[in-house]
């Protein structure tokens, strides 16, 4: 079996990766567990660009695989914001709460679902020994609602809401904060990415 090393210090993104790949032929393992402790300052001005510096740098000090992801929220009728930018959103000290709400301010005059739509954008990154692999994402298309819903997920889950989803059995619109880790990762930009990638690099793992 493989094993990869998952490049972030996010517990919540291994949680989301571990258990996507759980019936998978690889092992995945954070940076700790391999013993790297680095700190990387993401200087891209695209997600792929960030993710391939995360990866780059933490497959120059192992020799196993290396797989690192940028994500963030695109609000459409903010130009795209927070985008590359959403841990960052008002600092990093300023809570989701805070965060969200002020997002929630800023789409006061946009009504409709149509209006506030949004999506998550994952960029991943498969590197070995400082070369890459390949670079993928994947997406989750939906929109930011009035209210923050829900205790499940991380980050900006709940006021983003999905409409009705059947491959999750979800009837109305429904904020990712209500639904389950099981559930999200069958639809959520971070799965599809890795989805992606595990389709194109098939032939490194089977
Ligand atoms: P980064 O990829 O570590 O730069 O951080 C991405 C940021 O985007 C996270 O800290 C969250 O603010 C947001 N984000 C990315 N994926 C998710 C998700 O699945 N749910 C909620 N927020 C997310």
């Amino acid at each position: 079996m493989n094993t990869i090393i998952f490049a972030t210090t996010n517990k919540h993104k291994i949680k989301e990766i571990q258990d996507k790949t759980k019936d998978w032929n690889v092992s995945i393992i954070s940076m700790a567990d391999e013993g790297i402790n680095i700190d990387i300052e993401e200087t891209g001005l695209t997600f792929e660009d960030n993710a391939r510096l995360k990866a780059k740098i933490v497959s120059q000090c192992t020799d196993k695989f290396v797989l690192a992801d940028d994500s963030g929220l695109e609000v459409d009728y903010i130009n795209k914001e927070p985008g590359i930018y959403s841990s960052r959103y008002l600092g990093e000290e300023a809570s989701y709460t805070d965060k969200m709400n002020d997002i929630i301010i800023r789409l006061e005059n946009a009504k409709t679902k149509q209006e506030r739509s949004a999506r998550f954008v994952c960029a991943m990154s498969l590197y070995k020994n400082g070369e890459e692999i390949c670079t993928l994402r994947g997406t989750l298309e939906g929109f930011i609602g009035e209210k923050i819903i829900g205790a499940e997920g991380f980050g900006y889950d709940p006021f983003f809401y999905i409409e009705s989803n059947d491959i999750i059995g979800v009837k109305t619109d429904t904020s990712l904060g209500e639904i389950c880790l099981e559930d999200k990762n069958k639809i959520s930009h971070r799965a599809n990415a890795i989805k992606n990638i595990s389709e194109a690099c098939k032939h490194l793992w089977i």
